[in-house]
């Protein structure tokens, strides 16, 4: 078995490879070739953890596994550790047999990134200049650095929350060599694409706070229960996802479907967009929304090409196991 720690992530992992990994594994889940599994998530009753399993297969990629983790809320101030924490098996599809272990925490952060990015690929007006971020908590950086690789923005405008936050994204926008400006709501308006990435249980972005044209990915809302976006804006949008099952059961369309202002037939995956199934956006008035709830998949294809990069670069540890 090879392991590869998340210390060495860094090393290994582009964002160019996970965008890759995730676009492939987007398109092979509408193609039927990759399925995931249902999520398990639950509260341990022990240091208030939140723990669960999401897995999957990819047949076409022969990917077999499940990514390990959850949510330890007291981590960073007993110990130190960051809050969220999680690993990824791959097995051998063939056999059965242990195949590799893998940190999974910085691993997320990127897949989650490049899952917004080719939402950005595919369903953004090519012409889009003006990025709007409602969040600017541990994601949002990664979500930034990501979405503006994707098209040539001008300017960054951000809400957030806890106003005290929004330097986190006001320096991976200067970084980049782009303007930044700070925002009300209603100033998203500007926006040609907006992200939102925040851990709200109600809605922050309102129908009235998007622009005709514009492209959001919506990536916070992964539980049932959590909520970015006024309902009422998915009756205004053409809706895509990574998973239909999970986004109309913890993603940002259960809400709408909840209260009866959209049908599951509504929401569409983007992998059939990349696939060429699904038009996807059709014309520069249209609104499109991504709603990106995480799928194993999404793990397992990033943790599968790490492994082989770490194979290359001599860096994987290999155990008799
Ligand atoms: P974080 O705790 O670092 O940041 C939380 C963000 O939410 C901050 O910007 C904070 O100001 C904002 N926020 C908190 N309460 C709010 C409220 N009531 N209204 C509006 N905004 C509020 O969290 P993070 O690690 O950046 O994660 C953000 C969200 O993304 C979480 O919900 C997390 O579960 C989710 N997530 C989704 C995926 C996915 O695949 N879709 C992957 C990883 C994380």
């Amino acid at each position: 078995m090879l392991i590869v720690p998340e210390s060495e992530i860094a090393n290994l992992m582009t964002r160019e490879a996970a965008f890759n990994a995730v676009e492939n594994i987007f398109a092979a889940m509408a193609s039927k070739e990759a399925y995931n599994f249902p999520v398990i998530r639950e509260a341990i009753g022990h240091e208030d953890a939140l723990y669960g399993f999401k897995g999957g297969f990819d047949r076409a990629g022969l990917s077999l596994g499940l990514k390990a983790g959850g949510y330890w809320p007291n981590n960073m101030e007993k110990r130190e550790l960051i809050n969220h924490q999680s690993t990824i098996f791959l097995f051998d599809p063939d056999t059965g047999k242990a195949k590799a272990m893998v940190g999974g925490n910085l691993l997320t952060a990127l897949r989650t990134a490049a899952a917004s990015s080719v939402s950005i690929k595919h369903l953004a007006r090519q012409n889009a200049k003006v990025l709007g971020m409602v969040g600017a908590g541990h994601q949002s950086a990664f979500q930034l650095r990501a979405a503006l690789e994707q098209r040539n923005f001008e300017k960054v405008i951000g809400w957030n929350y806890h106003p005290e936050m929004l330097p986190n994204i006001e320096k991976i926008a200067h970084e980049a060599d782009v303007k930044f400006e700070a925002v009300e709501l209603s100033g998203m308006r500007e926006a040609d694409v907006i992200i939102t990435i925040t851990s709200a249980f109600s809605p922050s972005l309102m129908a009235d706070h998007v622009s005709t044209g514009t492209h959001l990915a919506c990536m916070g809302t992964d539980t049932k229960g959590k909520q970015e976006v006024e309902a009422s804006l998915l009756t205004k949008v053409d809706i895509f996802t990574d998973e239909v099952a999970q986004s109309i059961s913890i993603g940002e369309a259960q809400h709408a479907i909840a209260e009866g202002l959209i049908n599951k037939q509504d929401v569409k995956e983007l992998g059939a967009v990349i696939n060429g199934t699904n038009t996807g956006r059709i014309s520069d008035e249209q609104i499109t929304l991504f709603d990106g709830t995480g799928v194993g998949l999404q793990d397992l294809a990033v943790a599968a090409t790490v492994v082989d990069l770490a194979v290359e670069k001599g860096i994987a540890i290999e155990v008799d196991f």
